[in-house]
Order: structure tokens, then sequence, then C-alpha cells
């Protein structure tokens, strides 16, 4: 049974955010007193509203990351991850507030917000452990004459720019790594969700973060507030997770400072199920990789490609699932799907499957929107949608499976890769010599096998195509943060 809303509680929670710029260690208002509104996307409502910068806050908040920077990269790398551990710990337990801080403001349900949080809160303690392992080389040049010594060093003041589908994990993700390579950042949250990254900065302050370390400015002036940051010749690097339009437009941007870039760009997952595989495991993959976010990550779930001979086994047992699960407020026990985090995301999911249907698509389960306020979608498996469909080429960031057939394994391999994107694939199959070689021929930066997540803040994660470049998390994600310097030595 729902439960009814504890206003207190999310009062309560809300109020503790600073709802400020944090630059140079001061939490403060825009310059010129603006503010934005921060919406409830299950009821419409204001939640509360945050500091709207302008393009001068931008700058004091670079102007801060370059004070800091030779500071913090002279403070020694286990004081540098001591931060990172207390943070980790900090946040781990704050889950609760920070989960229903999280469901506020982007609907996901409580259960998924915690996931987030246990997720985003280990990044820190990965880079916390990484930051004392960064290491260089001693060798013999081969004439002898000479020794190479390499070292690594931090690349400088970065700039973040984070989605609002996850809002701390993509925060967490380029903010520990930075931390424990001994960078400086300004990070800028997506307007839609800028509270999560607000109540972590007061959660990295806490834990001992020096000021102008990590500078966060809220706005929605974003393109006018970004584009000086990035054309600003002491920023090093850029790093990125959003659409691949405005990513497109980023690396344009920064161009002419050569800066050191991370994409971690859109997505359009294709879920092969071959005639082998285990059909109750994979709608169980299935399930988690369409539904983990409510549909609304980069990773989901996007086209399910399927053997003929499991086809409609696979699509009745998913429609099964898919049809149990419950919409509603995110707050609200026992609800698995929350609404879509604004009018014009649901409105696209509508655009998707209707044009899925008037081309010979059936309506498995769903296809519908409910009544009533919030943006929610019903979960929607749809059959025999013609591959030259939208739905088969954009991302549908929603509750949506559509379901495509193929007859043999080559021929699902080239379904899979006929696509700009490549971010992650999944397969099933029991055949593990078939299942890996599959994996070497997707053309994709990971690859789900018999699982149907693949994020783990011990692997690199990341795309390749349109989905970007650059790699998060694993030994690979300090990298992205970190310069080679050689040293010649004559004897
Ligand atoms: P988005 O519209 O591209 O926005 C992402 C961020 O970029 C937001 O902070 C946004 O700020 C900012 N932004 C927008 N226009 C900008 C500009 N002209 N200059 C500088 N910054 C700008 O993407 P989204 O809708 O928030 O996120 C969904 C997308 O992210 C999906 O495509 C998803 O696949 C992708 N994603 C990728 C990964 C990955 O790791 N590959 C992970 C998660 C999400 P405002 O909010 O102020 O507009």
């Amino acid at each position: 049974m729902p439960h009814t809303p504890d206003h207190d509680r999310e009062s309560r929670v809300i109020e503790a955010v600073h709802g400020q710029l944090l630059i140079g260690g001061q939490w403060r208002d825009a310059s010129q007193n603006t503010t934005f509104e921060v919406e409830d996307p299950s009821t419409g409502a204001t939640l509360t509203r945050v500091a709207d910068a302008g393009p001068a806050d931008g700058v004091a908040a670079l102007d801060a990351a370059v004070a800091t920077q030779a500071s913090w990269a002279a403070t020694p790398p286990r004081d540098r991850g001591e931060i990172l551990r207390r943070a980790y710990e900090l946040i781990v337990a704050r889950t609760d507030d920070l989960a229903l801080l999280m469901t506020l403001e982007m609907g996901k349900p409580l259960t998924e917000s915690k996931a987030e949080i246990g997720y985003g809160a280990e990044f820190f303690r990965w880079f916390a452990e990484e930051a004392v392992r960064i290491a260089g080389r001693y060798s013999v040049a081969p004439n002898g004459a000479t020794r190479l010594l390499t070292t690594k060093q931090p690349v400088g003041p970065c700039l973040m720019i984070t989605p609002w589908n996850f809002p701390l994990a993509m925060g967490t993700r380029k903010i520990g790594p930075a931390v424990a390579a001994g960078c400086t950042m300004v990070v800028k949250p997506a307007s839609l969700t800028p509270l999560c990254m607000l109540a972590l900065a007061d959660i990295l302050t806490e834990a001992g973060l020096p000021e102008g370390v990590l500078n966060v400015v809220t706005t929605t002036s974003t393109g006018e507030v970004m584009e000086p940051l990035i054309r600003d010749p002491r920023l090093r690097k850029l790093t990125f997770t959003g659409s691949t339009g405005v990513g497109r437009r980023l690396v344009e941007q920064s161009a002419q400072g050569l800066l050191r870039l991370s994409m971690e760009l859109g997505g359009n997952a294709p879920f092969l199920v071959f005639g082998d595989a285990d059909i109750d495991a994979a709608v169980d993959g299935a399930m988690l990789a369409k539904m983990r976010n409510m549909g609304e990550a980069c990773t989901a779930a996007n086209r399910f490609i399927v053997h003929d001979s499991v086809a409609e086994e696979f699509t009745d047992k998913l429609g099964q699932r898919m049809s149990a699960l419950v919409v509603g407020r995110g707050t609200e026990e026992g609800v698995d799907v929350g609404p879509m985090v604004q009018a014009s995301e649901r409105d696209k999911i509508v655009e998707l499957v209707s044009d899925a249907v008037s081309a010979g698509g059936d309506v498995v389960v769903g296809g519908s929107t409910p009544d009533g306020d919030g943006y929610f979608y019903t979960p929607t498996v749809l059959a025999n949608v013609p591959q030259t469909t939208r739905i088969f080429r954009e991302e549908i960031f929603g509750p949506v499976a559509p379901v495509y057939r193929f007859s043999d394994d080559d021929q699902g391999i080239e379904m899979a890769n006929d696509t700009e994107f490549g971010l992650v694939a999944y397969a099933y199959a029991r055949d593990l010599s078939l299942a890996l070689r599959v994996a070497e021929r997707l053309e994709t930066g990971m690859v789900g096998i018999n699982q149907g997540v693949v994020s783990n803040p011990a692997a690199p994660f990341g795309g390749v195509k349109s989905s970007g470049f650059g790699r998060e998390g694993g030994a690979e994600g300090i990298e992205e943060y970190l310069e080679t310097k050689y040293v010649g030595l004559a004897l």
C-alpha cells in the first residue's frame, strides 16, 4: 500500500541543502542574485530555488580552481585519499536522506536512489585506494648512456559537466579520480537536478577537502556560463557526461585550448538473446538492463534482439514482468517506476512508440500515459517493430522494450552493430565460446555476458563511436586526470 508522504522529512532534507554556489570554499549567491526553481517531476511542484550563476560566477569558480591547483597537487596522495575515504563513509551514513533528496528532484523510486548512492559512493572508496598507487618508471636508455624517468602529474584544473539521470554517481565518477590525482575542479550539475551535487559538495567539505579544490556552479544560462570556461587557457581538462549532440559542440569549443577530454555520451544498447540462452535468466537480466533507473540510463537496453526460436517465450515473459511493475511517486513504498524527469522526455517516448506502432509494431503491454499529474509512462513491450523506425535508432530513455528478431547469429550481431552508438551491449548465451566471439565483434566499449548490469567502479566505463571516448572507473579512471612527464638523466 502506498504510504502517505512525510512532508516534514521531505522539507528537512531540502532545507539542509545550500542552494548557493560553492566558490573558493564560500557558499555564495549568484552575483546578480538570480535563482531558478527545482521541480518535483512526480507532481510538477516547486521543491526549492537555487542560485542561477552568470558568466562572472563561472569565471570566479575557475579563478578559485586555478589558484588552488599548485597547493592541491603538492598535497600528499595519502591525504587526498583519506578525504575521499571519509567522504565515502559520510555518504554511506547519510544514504537515506540523500536517497530522498534524489527521488524528490529526479523522480526515481527510493530503492533506485539508494542503489545509485551505493554505486556513487564506491567511486570515492575506489579512488581513495588509487590515490596512493600513482606510479612512474625508471629505465636504462637503449644506448646505456642515459636514464629514463617517467612520473605522473595532475592535468590541472578540470571542468565537469554532468547529466540529470544519475545526479550523484555521474559526479563522484569524475570528482573521485580528480581528487585522487591532485586536480582542482569546477563542477556544473544538470539544472534539473542540482540538489544532490550541492549536498555532495557539503559532504566533501566536511570530509576535509581544502577550499577551492571543488567549486560548484548551478546555472540555467548553461552555454553562456560554460563556453568562456572551456575557452579559457587556464582550463586543462573538460569531462562531460550527457547527450551526444551537446558533447559534439563541447569538443568543438575545446579545440582551441587543446583540452584533455572525456566524453561519456548517449547509447543505443542492444540486448542479444541467442537460441541456447537460459530464457528466465535473460528475462531477469533484461529487467535490469531495461528498468534500472526506469530506462533513463545511457546503458539501458534499447533494442532486444532475440533469436526466432526463443523470441515468443522471451517476449511473453518480459511482458508479464513489465506489466507487474507499479508506477507511482518514487517516495512511496512499493513503487517500481517513477515519473520521467520532465514533460519533454515523456513526450519523446510517446512519439517513439507511436512511430513504431504506425510502422506496424504491436503493443504487447503498456503503451500509454497514466492520467493525473507528473510525467509518467507505463512500462511497455513492443513486438514486430520494423528496423526502419526511429525507436531502433534513437535512445528511448524510458520504460519501453522493443523486441526484434534474428534467424542466424551473424544477422543478430549485424543488427546489434547497426547504430552510430557504441556504449554497451548485452548478450545471453549458454555457449561461452559463442558469447566471447560475439563480445569481440560487438562495436561497443563494454559488453555484459549473461548479466544485465555492467557498471562497476572497479571497471573501465565508457564507449566508442558516437558514445564518446575516455574511461571512468577502474585503473584507467585515474589516468584520465594524469599527464606523463619524462625526465632524461645523463649519467
Ligand atoms: P544533456 O542535455 O546533454 O545535458 C548534460 C549536461 O550538459 C547538463 O549539465 C546540461 O546542463 C549541460 N549542457 C547542456 N547544454 C550545454 C552547453 N551548450 N554547454 C555546456 N553544457 C551544456 O544530457 P541530459 O539530457 O542531461 O542527459 C541524458 C544524456 O546523457 C543521454 O544521452 C545519456 O545517454 C547520457 N548519459 C551518458 C552517460 C555515459 O556515461 N555515457 C551516463 C549518463 C548519461 P543543463 O542541465 O543546464 O541543460
